[in-house]
Parts: C-alpha cells; sequence; structure tokens
C-alpha cells in the first residue's frame, strides 16, 4: 500500500544498508531543512456543508527539496517521528499556521470567522509539552485559542490515555478545539471518547471516498455520525471528491467535508483568494 502512494516508500524497508543509508540522508536534509525554513504549508478548505461556507483551514506541510522534488508528507512525517525531529516540526507547523492565520487577517483588515488546523503527531505528545508549543504559537500571533484545531490521531491516546487526557483538559483550557483525526482507522477504546475532551470526529478518507459504490462504507460512516452525534460531537468527511458524495454526506447529517471537490491544499496567497471568493 505504501509503495503505492509514494515513490520513496522503497528508503524505509529495514535491514538494507544502502536503503538504511538513504534513510539518514534524509533525516540529515530533512534536520537542515527545518532549521533553514525550507518547509512550508498548504492550506485545504474546510466546508461548512449546511451553508457551504468555508470555515477553516488544515494546514499540511509540504518539502519542497532542492534536487528531489516534492517529497510527500507521507514519506518524512514518519522519518520525523522516527528521529525525533517532529518536535520541531510539530512547533515550526504550529507557529507557521497560527501567522499565516494572522496574516490574512490583517490583509482582510479584520479577523476572519475561520479558524485553521494543525496535526499534532503522537510523538509529539510523548516528547514535547504541546500546551506550551500551543501558548506560544497563540501568543506569538495574537490569534485566539478558538480560531486553532488540534487534529491528533489515536495513536496518541493508546500509549498514555491518563497523560494525554490531562494535555488535552489543558489544550481545552486555552479555548483550543480538539479533533480526532483519521477516526476509525486506529485501535483506541470507544470510552476515551467519552473520557476526552474531543470536539470533533474527523472520518477517514478510507471510508468516505468509497461510498457511493461500496455500502459498507456507507454504514461504518452512517454509525461514526451517530456516534458523534450522541455524544455531541461535530464530524468532519475528509477525501470528498464529488458531488454525489456531498449530497450522500448532507443527508447523513455530516457537519464538515474536506477534499478535492472543494480545494487541494493551496499555497497561502491561494488559500486566502480562495476564502474571499466564497459566501461569507
Ligand atoms: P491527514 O491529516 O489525514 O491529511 C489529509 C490528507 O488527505 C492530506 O494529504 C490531503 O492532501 C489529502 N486529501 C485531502 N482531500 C483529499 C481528496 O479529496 N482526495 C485525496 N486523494 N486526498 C485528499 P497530505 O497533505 O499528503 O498529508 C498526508 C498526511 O501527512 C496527513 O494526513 C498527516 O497525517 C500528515 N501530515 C501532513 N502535514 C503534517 C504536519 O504538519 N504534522 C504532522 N504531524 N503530520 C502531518
Ligand atoms: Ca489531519
Ligand atoms: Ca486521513
Ligand atoms: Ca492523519
Amino acid at each position: 500500500k505504501r509503495a503505492k502512494q509514494s515513490g520513496h516508500a522503497e528508503l524505509y524497508q529495514a535491514g538494507d544498508s544502502v536503503t538504511a543509508r538513504q534513510r539518514f540522508s534524509l533525516e540529515t536534509e530533512l534536520r537542515r531543512a527545518i532549521e533553514r525554513d525550507q518547509l512550508h504549508l498548504a492550506f485545504q478548505p474546510l466546508i461548512e456543508l449546511s451553508t457551504g461556507r468555508v470555515i477553516g483551514f488544515e494546514a499540511l506541510a509540504r518539502w519542497d527539496h532542492p534536487e528531489k522534488g516534492a517529497i510527500s508528507p507521507v514519506d518524512f512525517i514518519p522519518v520525523a517521528e522516527e528521529s525525533g525531529l517532529i518536535v520541531a516540526l510539530g512547533r515550526w507547523a504550529l507557529r507557521a499556521a497560527t501567522r499565516t492565520l494572522a496574516e490574512w487577517d490583517r490583509r482582510a483588515g479584520a479577523p476572519l470567522p475561520v479558524h485553521m488546523a494543525v496535526n499534532v503527531s503522537a510523538v509529539q505528545f510523548q516528547r514535547d509539552d504541546v500546551v506550551s508549543a500551543i501558548k506560544a504559537a497563540l501568543t506569538e500571533s495574537g490569534i485566539a485559542g478558538s480560531r486553532l484545531k488540534i487534529e491528533l490521531t489515536e495513536s496518541c491516546i493508546v500509549t498514555d490515555p491518563d497523560g494525554i487526557a490531562r494535555v488535552l483538559r489543558a489544550i481545552h483550557g486555552l479555548d483550543v478545539t480538539i479533533a480526532m483525526d483519521d477516526f476509525g482507522t486506529g485501535y483506541s477504546s470507544l470510552t476515551y471518547l467519552q473520557r476526552l475532551p474531543i470536539d470533533v470526529l474527523k472520518i477517514d478518507r478510507s471510508f468516505v471516498a468509497p461510498m457511493l459504490h461500496d455500502r459498507d462504507s456507507v454504514a461504518i460512516v452512517r454509525a461514526i455520525l451517530g456516534l458523534a452525534s450522541a455524544l455531541g460531537m461535530a464530524t468532519t468527511a475528509e477525501g470528498v471528491e464529488s458531488e454525489a458524495l456531498i449530497e450522500t454526506l448532507i443527508g447523513l447529517g455530516c457537519d464538515i467535508a474536506q477534499g478535492y471537490y472543494f480545494a487541494r491544499p493551496l499555497p497561502s496567497d491561494e488559500a486566502f483568494a480562495y476564502l474571499r471568493s466564497r459566501p461569507a
């Protein structure tokens, strides 16, 4: 599956000295890229299905390597996680995303009614003080906590449920919204959903994309939507590529959608222009 997603998959097979060396060089280059500020963010709009309004953006890391060209986060995020570089990368992403939102506000002449969603890795939760990283980003940018959303995966919870509960409560204390990313693909127990201050369930693309031709996917998405509604959580569907899918999701009561049908992840200027071109 990995090989299909990327041309770099061969770099990560263990037990091969050549690939180990290549992997090491990718790590070295990633460290340098972070230090030299050579990563950037792309911004994909989040659309409220009941109104068609853009209510936020997900910030997604991008690395344009000088020789190798664009390297996918599917390839470099795992390298960052295994090497610990994810702490620096994650702090950078929080600062860059909130800084961009502040810049859009300045350009618009007033705070825009949109939020920024930033991915936080499970490894970052383990190794860094995420609360202080968030505080620093909010203070530096002047962005209100209510305009920041953190996307975490279920693997965060599996490793240390009590620790994560404390951290999430502290994040909530900053007014920051918490979304469970790739919901349904991990292994966490449903009891954690009840115990943790999670505001949004984000339904993984692997359930959403096949809905039009696969009844089981529809059943799973419907069940997730029912669960979220019963627990008072909002829902976001990722990987929405067609109008027919949007209609299906509206029919099932999903709140927010994200996908190529609306827009791909866009450079900052294009994301700002997209926002301005849509109904307010
Ligand atoms: P994710 O958090 O699940 O992000 C959604 C991914 O789905 C993005 O891939 C996005 O470009 C893609 N996508 C959105 N709509 C569609 C669609 O309609 N069709 C298809 N086929 N794909 C769609 P991307 O940008 O390649 O990122 C991949 C993963 O890398 C992310 O998955 C996330 O887990 C990770 N990632 C990216 N940036 C960061 C970051 O700053 N920090 C951390 N920790 N992880 C990141
Ligand atoms: Ca995400
Ligand atoms: Ca996903
Ligand atoms: Ca994810």
